[in-house]
């Protein structure tokens, strides 16, 4: 079922209906392509700068070991030590002490052959001597950089490390003089905890809320990604992937919607529904006031009573109109009456309006008086073949205008009966002189003074008149009526034309 054939009032609520889902549509549409994509272009913004600023403390924590390291690579008294000349550094400066002021939970040292000379794993929280047992066989690959490095001058590396599944930090380093050059005495290495202490100074410095883990090989805990965090993957000392930076960003991603807009929207969606369904309401109420009136009209009232009622010019002029149509089509309405009842030639009425005139007549029943009079043109024939058909139609205009102005006592109707035959019926409430008035009438078609030399009987046009007198009730007796006036109309040709012969009906 298409729209056409729906009702105003179902196509105001549909258009309403549209009217507010297009709304909402372009409201949604403008957010996702415009609004929502800045937001959330300054949110990832924010979020990137978060990750900024974990890397730059990561690095600070870094450097951090680097110099504490340097303190101590960077020293004679180490130099010393490992020549076995200062046993008095693990007492003076290699104590317990010196693993909780540097924060660190392992010091090794390795002399010129890379043979340790000494090594401590110590947790200076739980103050416990840990095993390093575990640390002992990666000796070699976790001093490879320090092994490259130049001799001239104090270089410092720290990588991360994973040591009992647990993640930490480590830096190597050259052992040199004070001077922090000629380093070819040894090597040293801090191993730093990454815990909770750790994580804690990472949180005060960045504000960031930050999680670190570690991950075994091809098993990363964090490979999926959540919305709102980022994972920063800090390489080991062998290239894999084991120390991860969970941060879980302070500065969100926005939500496409939310529920109180949401709601807004709808409301608001509701109203224009509402509002728009009552601007269409109001809007199409002159059309259902048009349709009222036209039904009106078929009713029977001629004209749309109820112009001033209709708002907007548009629908006044709509009426103004309708009113034209109508008064147009009621004069051509009245026209076609007039045709239908008139003859087209003569202009007198014709043989229905003859048979409606009778009719009245008789069911007036006024018993008043009646006369019927049958008029036939005397010798119209040779009269049309010699003067022809033009003049034969002009002549019986003629004829039938005279046969109406001819003044009479009588109410008169004159109808053309058929050919050049006419009909007049004449009524009165006082007895009528039927040849008086048959009479006037032959004698007014004579005194037109229509030449016709082709009649035997007068060098004008004339007429025979046959008459039935009767009373008014009687005319309902038609056929018989008419039968005595076509006898007497008989008679007159018979008696020679000219005159007029009545007969008692
Ligand atoms: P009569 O005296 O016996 O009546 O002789 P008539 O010649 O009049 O004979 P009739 O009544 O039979 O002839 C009727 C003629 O009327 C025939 C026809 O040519 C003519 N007529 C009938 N209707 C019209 C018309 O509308 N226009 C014209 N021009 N002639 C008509
Ligand atoms: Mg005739
Ligand atoms: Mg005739």
């Amino acid at each position: 079922m298409g729209v056409g054939h729906l009702s105003l009032k179902q196509l105001t609520l549909l258009a309403s209906l549209m009217m507010a889902s297009v709304f909402v549509c372009c409201y949604l549409t403008f957010r996702f392509f415009w609004a929502y994509d800045a937001e959330v272009e300054q949110a990832i913004g924010l979020q990137q700068e978060e990750t900024q600023r974990v890397k730059t403390v990561l690095d600070i924590q870094k450097t951090e070991l680097a110099k504490s390291l340097i303190d101590y690579a960077a020293w004679d008294d180490v130099i010393d030590f490992i020549d076995g000349n200062n046993p008095e550094l693990l007492t003076d400066s290699l104590n317990s002490h010196t693993f909780e002021t540097r924060r660190v939970s392992g010091i090794f040292i390795f002399d010129e052959n890379v043979s340790l000379v000494w090594g401590r794993r110590y947790d200076y929280l739980l103050d416990l001597n840990l095993s390093f047992e575990e640390v002992r066989y990666k000796f070699g690959p976790l001093l490879v950089d320090a092994l490259k490095a130049r001799t001239d001058k104090i270089t410092p590396f720290v990588k991360f490390l994973v040591l009992d599944d647990r993640p930490h930090l480590f830096g190597t380093s050259r052992i040199c003089n004070s001077e922090g050059r000629d380093c070819t005495h040894g090597y040293m290495m801090f191993i730093k905890p990454i815990d909770n202490e750790f994580s804690r100074t990472l949180k005060n410095a960045t504000g960031i809320d930050i999680e670190i883990l570690t991950a075994k090989e091809n098993t990363h805990p964090l490979k999926v990604n959540k919305p709102n965090t980022t994972v920063l993957e800090k390489l080991d000392y062998q290239n894999r992937s084991t120390v991860c930076v969970l941060i879980k960003h302070s500065v969100k991603l926005p939500d496409f919607i939310t529920w109180g807009e949401l709601s807004m929207l709808f409301a608001f969606a509701g109203f224009m529904f509402v509002f728009n369904l009552s601007v269409a309401h109001v809007m199409v109420r002159p059309i259902k006031r048009a349709r009222l009136a036209l039904n009106s009209i078929q009713a029977g009232e001629r004209i749309v009573s109820v112009e001033e009622q209709f708002i907007s010019h548009e629908m006044k002029d709509f009426v103004c109109r309708i009113n034209e149509v109508y008064a147009k089509l009621d004069e051509k309405q009245q026209e076609l009456e007039w045709i239908a009842r008139h003859d087209a030639l003569t202009k007198v009425g014709n043989r229905r309006s003859l048979q409606q005139h009778w009719y009245a007549l008789y069911e007036q029943s006024d018993h008043g008086f009646a006369c019927v009079a049958l008029i036939d043109i005397d010798y119209f024939k040779p009269f049309n073949d010699n003067y022809g058909h033009i003049e034969g139609d002009s002549a019986l205009s003629h004829v039938a205008k005279q046969l109406q102005t001819t003044s009479s006592k009588c109410d008169k109707f004159v109808s053309r009966f058929g050919g050049e035959e006419f009909c007049v019926v004449f009524t009165s409430k006082t007895p009528i002189d039927v040849m008086h008035e048959g009479e006037a009438l032959r004698q007014a078609i004579e005194q037109l003074h229509l030449d016709h030399q082709y009649s035997p009987i007068s060098s004008y046009l004339t007429v025979s008149i046959g008459m039935a007198d009767c009373q008014n009730h009687s005319l309902s007796n038609q056929k018989e009526v008419l039968q005595v006036a076509d006898k007497a109309l008989y008679e007159a040709k018979e008696q020679g034309r000219n005159r007029v012969v009545a007969h008692q009906y």
